[in-house]
């Protein structure tokens, strides 16, 4: 049976780059009818925060990628917090010392800052000599009753490669002999991270790791680890990086960077979700819409691209403006309806103002928040406020008879005559200066312009309308049946 994890370490917020390795995970498990694990990898005890956690997995549930076994949930294979799985860790390192796999290494620090000296003077790789490695029984004891500390030593074979067959990558292998023996749990009792990660996934039965490229290293340590503990070897994928727009690794300098912070900036988890999938894979047609179900149905990892991906916000947010059109029109009117009243604009949530005003903005939005700034810029305008009382009424008929008699000024010194025998460059050219002149652009020019001159609120172009009119007037083309 398929069983997969993400394994994120809570010492910030979920990154989009997790959030991708995650969904990826969560795609491989839903379409092969596998096991989605979640297992928090809090062993640095220092960085990792219960905040952090809940957040981790607060962003995981609001992108819809709910997991089988984990925090919340349990399972078979529990604990599913590194911090509690401590008696596991040491148990199989017992095991290990037993089996020969590991040493117990009695070096002092002093003793190990001169190997690797020496070995830089000798320009060889700074790796542990093997000084224990071949230690008799009685140095061991010796050493322990005097009670000198000691870690715990994985035994690398000198010989031979380790390859893998990674599902992204193709063929990866190393030499052994890049590797010294290499330490599994500190003198303190502390296991190392490359072992709690080994023991987690053989003893939660992972059959494929798929993880970020960055953690392709340890796979060599970890490897050794499974081959050592007699499990059998899971089946690797490493996901390439994200990248910036100018191919760095995308960091915070380049803008939004954490799940938590696009939820919210107001974008919806389903774009999210559809955007993240788009980082390195695609169904390989020109599509590029999908639904997480839609994603589960097609998703498959020989698809996944092994070259970096570049985060493009700006197609992010195009993206979601695909989504919002995309929702029945009850959840996006309640989406904007309940974003307007969080933000004091409405009293209310809900009712038909919002419907009608939806159907009015949605085209032009692509992030539910841009809507905010057109209905607030609508409403700014106090209508009746100005309609009904002297002040307000003077100054529109100020505006419009201003416009009124600058317009039959044009017509009686014959400008605008001039300007429409020019045909469409004269009425422009016309029309801007006549706006200019007014400080009047946009639709406080054209509507008013468009109603005194063609005695309508709507119709066709204006400028051809007035150039067609111009004509009629001056020229004898039209019969006496079209009037
Ligand atoms: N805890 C690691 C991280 O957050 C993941 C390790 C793994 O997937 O093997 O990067």
């Amino acid at each position: 049976q398929v069983r997969v994890r993400f394994a994120p370490s809570p010492t910030g917020n979920l990154h989009v780059g997790g959030a991708r390795t995650a969904l990826f995970n969560y795609l491989f498990a839903r379409s092969t009818g596998g096991k989605f694990v979640l297992r928090i990898e809090d062993t640095d005890l220092e960085r990792s925060t219960k905040e952090s956690e809940e957040a981790v997995l607060r962003d995981l549930s609001w992108l819809g990628l709910d997991w089988d076994e984990g925090p919340g949930v349990g399972g078979d294979h529990g604990p599913y917090r590194q911090s509690e799985r401590n008696s596991l860790y040491k148990q199989h390192a017992e095991k290990l010392i037993e089996s020969g796999h590991v040493y117990r290494c009695f070096c002092s620090n002093e003793e190990l800052e001169q190997m690797k000296e020496i070995a830089k003077l000798k320009q060889l790789p700074p790796v542990y000599t093997g000084k224990w490695a071949n230690a008799t029984d009685e140095e061991v004891q010796e050493e322990l009753a005097k009670g000198t500390p000691y870690t715990y030593r994985f035994r690398v074979p000198k010989e031979g490669r380790l390859t893998i067959n990674d599902l992204i990558r193709g063929e990866v292998s190393w030499n052994h002999n890049t590797l010294g023996d290499f330490v599994i749990m500190r003198s303190n009792g502390q296991p190392v991270y490359n072992f709690c990660v080994t023991v987690d996934d053989a003893t939660m039965a992972i059959s494929h790791v798929i993880r970020a490229e960055e953690h392709l290293p340890n796979t060599l340590r970890q490897a050794l680890i499974y081959k050592a503990l007699g499990f059998p070897m899971p089946h690797f994928a490493h996901v390439s990086l994200i990248l910036a727009p100018d191919r760095s690794k995308l960091s915070k300098r380049h803008g939004a960077t954490s799940v938590g912070q696009y939820r919210e900036m107001g974008y919806l988890p389903q774009a999210m979700v559809n955007y993240l999938a788009l980082l390195g894979w695609g169904d390989g047609t020109e599509n590029e819409f999908f639904t997480l179900e839609q994603l589960v149905e097609k998703f498959s990892i020989g698809r996944v691209n092994k070259s970096g991906a570049v985060f493009d916000s700006t197609k992010l947010r195009w993206m979601n403006g695909q989504h919002l059109r995309a929702l029945p029109s009850e959840q996006l009117n309640k989406l904007v309806g309940e974003r307007w009243k969080s933000t004091g604009i409405l009293i209310q949530s809900e009712g038909p103002f919002i419907e009608e005003a939806v159907q009015l903005l949605k085209d032009g939005i692509e992030v539910v928040t841009d809507s905010e700034k057109v209905i607030s810029n609508l409403l700014s305008y106090p209508l009746h406020a100005t309609l009904s009382s002297p002040e307000g009424k003077a100054m529109v008929e100020n505006k419009l008879s201003e416009l009124s008699s600058a317009l039959l000024a044009a017509y009686d010194n014959g400008e605008l005559s001039n300007a429409l025998e020019e045909g469409h460059s004269g009425w422009q050219k016309w029309v801007k200066s006549f706006g200019k002149s007014l400080k009047l652009k946009g639709k406080s020019l054209f509507m008013p312009l468009r109603v005194l001159l063609t005695g309508k609120l709507h119709g066709p172009d204006m400028g051809s309308s007035i150039i067609l009119l111009h004509q009629a007037g001056t020229r004898d083309i039209v019969s006496s049946q079209a009037a």
